[in-house]
């Protein structure tokens, strides 16, 4: 039996509809503890609090702009989810209801250029305002990037001082970019079903430059569904195959992976399970 936590998956997406309950009974039989679930823009961050209420304390929500969703509106967009997330972020304030779950981070934010790079702009100040956000309100950061990791680490390091720590969700690179992102020493990095990809070079990454403290598992659900279940909707409960692959590649027993990732979910998320 795993026991590990799933910190990024789009539970609230359209292709949980017909059957999230079945998943979640599927996730928590696979000894998933707790679900993390980033938004990626205004309309998902009620998505993501109504699947949260739905389940209280085990799915935890993250707020925020999503590059991908940054475009000539983001400032209205920003002001938007600063509004959700102004009540419900300090400990020391009662929660208004039993019902408004505590926000656990900023996310998912930060740069994506693969597609296009039309609204380069409005996405550095985006994402340079909500790790402000990260640095005001002291939770983590939910952290995209895809082919802009110079432009972001950047970004970072003007606030690296005063940032609480974050995840790099869907790690997926070599080793100097996987070494570039450790600099910062309260930052993990996320993997999922991509380490199982047979093309995949984080086998051999992994163990050569990340130390098992500094990562966590997620899915990326619906996305990124690993090996043997490759292009069919990712859930939670396949997070096994992740959990054997790292073992595997790490040359040690899939507990003390649950292990490792598990504390570091308490260090980064500050939060007890
Ligand atoms: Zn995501």
């Amino acid at each position: 039996m795993f026991n590990y936590i799933d910190t990024h998956c789009h539970l609230d997406g359209q292709e949980f509809a017909e059957d999230r309950d079945a998943v979640v009974q599927r996730a928590r039989e696979a000894g998933c503890m707790r679900i993390f679930l980033p938004a990626i823009d205004v309309a998902t961050c009620q998505t993501v609090l109504d699947v949260c209420r739905q389940y209280p304390d085990y799915c935890l929500p993250m707020l925020g702009l999503h590059p991908e969703e940054v475009r000539a509106d983001w400032r209205e967009q920003l002001a938007a989810i600063k509004s959700l997330l102004a009540p419900r972020t300090s400990n020391l304030e009662p929660r208004t209801s039993p019902l408004a779950p505590r926000i656990i981070a900023i996310g998912e934010v930060g740069l994506d250029y693969y597609w296009s790079r039309e609204f380069e702009q409005e996405q550095l100040e985006a994402f340079e305002e909500q790790v402000r956000w990260s640095a005001e309100t002291q939770l983590p950061l939910m952290i995209h990037c895809r082919k802009a990791q110079n432009e972001l680490v950047a970004i970072l390091k003007k606030y690296a001082q005063d940032l609480p720590g974050g995840v790099f969700h869907c790690f997926t690179g070599n080793d100097q970019e996987a070494a570039e992102f450790l600099q910062f020493d309260r930052f993990v990095l996320g993997i999922g079903g991509v380490l199982t990809f047979k093309k995949s070079h984080l086998p051999e990454v992994l163990p050569r430059v990340v130390p098992l403290d500094r990562i966590v598992i997620e899915t990326d659900a619906p996305y990124m569904a690993p090996v043997p279940m490759r292009g069919q909707r990712n859930e939670p409960a396949y997070t096994r195959y992740v959990l054997t692959k790292l073992a595997e590649s790490y040359g040690v027993g899939e507990e003390e992976i649950c292990r490792h990732t598990n504390e570091n979910v308490k260090k980064v998320f500050g939060i007890q399970i």
